[in-house]
């Protein structure tokens, strides 16, 4: 069949398409240790899934409001406002079927063709696939371990022509885990606003914090900056809700209502009583983060420890999300033939940094058990000893 033009510039999700691959393993009975997706490992917290079922018996099972329902949004207005200092109002929130969602529908509504879209690489691998779906141009700024993967001032405003659009800011990053300072964002925000552009920042693991780090909303810096911003966020990281699919963008309101123009013909309003469960999330206690939050920052210690002792290996220790994104260059293998030959000889999964724009790496995440991690680790370092 003859498809589109712009499928054949597509490639498909490396994160999905390797997580199926080590989910079918398992299933067949094989002793996969599995470090590919970003999906907590704990259930989704009980009260949201009560909330869910009171939803359901209650007979939320009919069309919603396509932006979402209006206590939801008002949910995350005053969520955004309490947690990032960020004055939203509900009609300034839509309700999306994921954090990918929401971004989908934001390069859709601003994105022109031609239109540049700055993108620091290590990226999350469907930022640049989004932004050629909506006919733009990937603009990718390589950033490097040795400057903890983070685009300065000086690389963005490099990167900026008549073009640009909209610079993506990731912060805590999938997949290398940086955080932004507080003062770097600012810096960040100081050349968004001289330059006129918009920025949205994907602000998806912004409570997955380790060692003390803060997280400042670029959004947060100045009404200036406020002006320019687009927050993208969801449930899936924070409340370990990867399969509810909820997610949410806030911005100006013109910007809200087209992305609803546009989601009224695409997929409608979010699944009606999974958007009860959301707002249970953000009402109901947040101690159930913490505990993910203790657990994450054990096995982040382990896994990084184990890393650095293994010859040939290098990571920067980064202070968020659950990902580490280890160096591979003295391995002298690619990305993909060091994850493929690791899944054939040792059966751990892991994602080449191609994927993400950076081939010397791979993305390991530590959003697995501590007894997953342990044999894992052995099983890369006996791997690494054989190729060094
Ligand atoms: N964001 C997660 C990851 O990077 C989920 C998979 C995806 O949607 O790409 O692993």
């Amino acid at each position: 069949m003859k498809l589109a033009a712009r499928v054949g510039q597509l490639s498909p999700s490396l994160t999905l398409t390797i997580d199926a691959k080590a989910k079918a393993m398992k299933a067949e009975g094989q002793d996969v240790c599995n470090f590919s997706v970003g999906e907590p490992d704990f259930p989704t917290p009980d009260h949201i899934c009560k909330a869910t079922e009171a939803a359901l018996e209650a007979g939320k099972t009919k069309y919603g409001p396509v932006a979402g329902e209006p206590k939801l949004r008002q949910a995350i207005a005053q969520k955004l406002q309490k947690d990032n200092n960020l004055c939203y109002a509900a009609e300034n929130i839509i309700v999306t079927n994921g954090g990918k969602h929401s971004l989908y529908n934001l390069m859709m509504a601003l994105i022109n063709p031609g239109d540049e879209v700055i993108i620091p690489a290590p990226y999350w691998v469907s930022y640049p696939e989004m932004v050629k779906l909506a006919a733009g141009i990937p603009v990718i700024v390589q950033t490097d371990d040795v400057n903890q993967f983070k685009i300065t001032p000086e690389q963005l405003q490099q990167a900026i022509t008549p073009k640009t659009r909209l610079f993506v800011l990731n912060s805590p990053s999938n997949p290398t885990g940086v955080v932004y300072t507080p003062d770097e964002i600012r810096a960040l925000a100081q050349v968004v606003v001289d330059n006129d552009i918009y920025v949205v920042s994907d602000e998806i693991y912004e409570k997955l914090l380790y060692d003390g780090a803060t997280h400042l909303s670029i959004g947060a810096v100045s009404p200036e900056a406020f002006d320019r911003t687009i927050v993208s966020s969801g449930f899936a990281k924070a409340y370990s809700m990867t399969g509810w699919r909820i997610g949410y963008l806030a911005g100006p309101v013109d910007l809200i209502k087209a992305c609803s123009t546009i989601q009224g013909h695409s997929t409608s309003n979010v699944c009606t009583f999974a958007q009860y469960g959301a707002i249970a999330g953000l009402e109901g206690p947040q101690d159930c983060i913490q505990e993910m939050l203790s657990a994450f920052a054990e096995r982040r210690q382990f896994m990084l420890d184990a890393i650095n002792s293994i010859p040939g290996l290098s990571c920067v220790k980064p202070d968020g999300a659950f990902y580490l994104m280890p160096n591979i260059q003295k391995t002298g293998m690619n990305s993909l033939d060091f994850c493929q030959a690791l899944l054939e000889e040792y059966q751990v999964v892991m994602v080449p940094g191609i994927a993400f724009g950076a081939d010397g790496f791979v993305r390991i995440s530590y959003a697995a058990d501590l007894k997953t991690i342990e044999k894992g680790m052995e099983r890369l370092d006996k791997f690494v000893r054989s190729r060094i």
